[in-house]
């Protein structure tokens, strides 16, 4: 793949990463990365991320997130603002419950925006250019959901 930031070559290489948590910092040793050979830039695979972040919770404490979140907590979760959680709830990116006048999220929902068929939300995280290409992946994909919904309403019309 092509490096993001500078349009250089990736390649698959094993990296020791120190990852700080309140404080203290964790080293993960030999983690598979896409490393930019001119820039440096390191791009982790969302699934990878999400392990070192369950290991870090596991291992220098108690986890910051509770299983069960609000619209907040699921913001600063995933490093976005609140009205990005609200626009993802209405396209349907992300499945929650409302409970009274409160929108609820389990943290199995909130890690299932992480299959999407795209890399974007790990590239999200790992560079800050990346956010740009992240963002036009999820455009390409809403767009995508949006095609797909409208046909069904045909169909459901169709059958009627
Ligand atoms: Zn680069």
């Amino acid at each position: 793949m092509k490096c993001p930031i500078c349009g250089g070559q990736m390649a698959t290489k094993k990296v020791d990463v120190d990852e700080t948590w309140k404080g203290r910092t964790i080293t993960f040793r030999g983690i598979e990365a896409q490393v930019c050979d001119d820039c440096g830039e390191t791009i982790y695979d969302a699934a990878v991320v999400a392990l070192m972040e369950s290991l870090i919770e596991s291992t220098l404490g108690k986890p910051e997130y509770p299983e069960i979140m609000n619209v907040e907590e699921v913001s600063r979760f995933l490093r976005v603002t609140p009205q990005t959680v609200y626009n993802m709830l209405r396209d349907g990116r992300i499945q929650a419950t409302k409970v009274g006048r409160e929108w609820r999220f389990t943290k199995e929902a909130i890690m299932k925006i992480f299959d999407l068929p795209t890399p974007a939300l790990a590239r999200y995280r790992s560079s800050a250019c990346g956010a740009i290409k992240a963002k036009e992946a999820m455009e390409k994909y809403r767009v995508k959901l949006r095609a797909k919904a409208e046909k069904k309403k045909e169909e459901a019309g169709k059958k009627e």
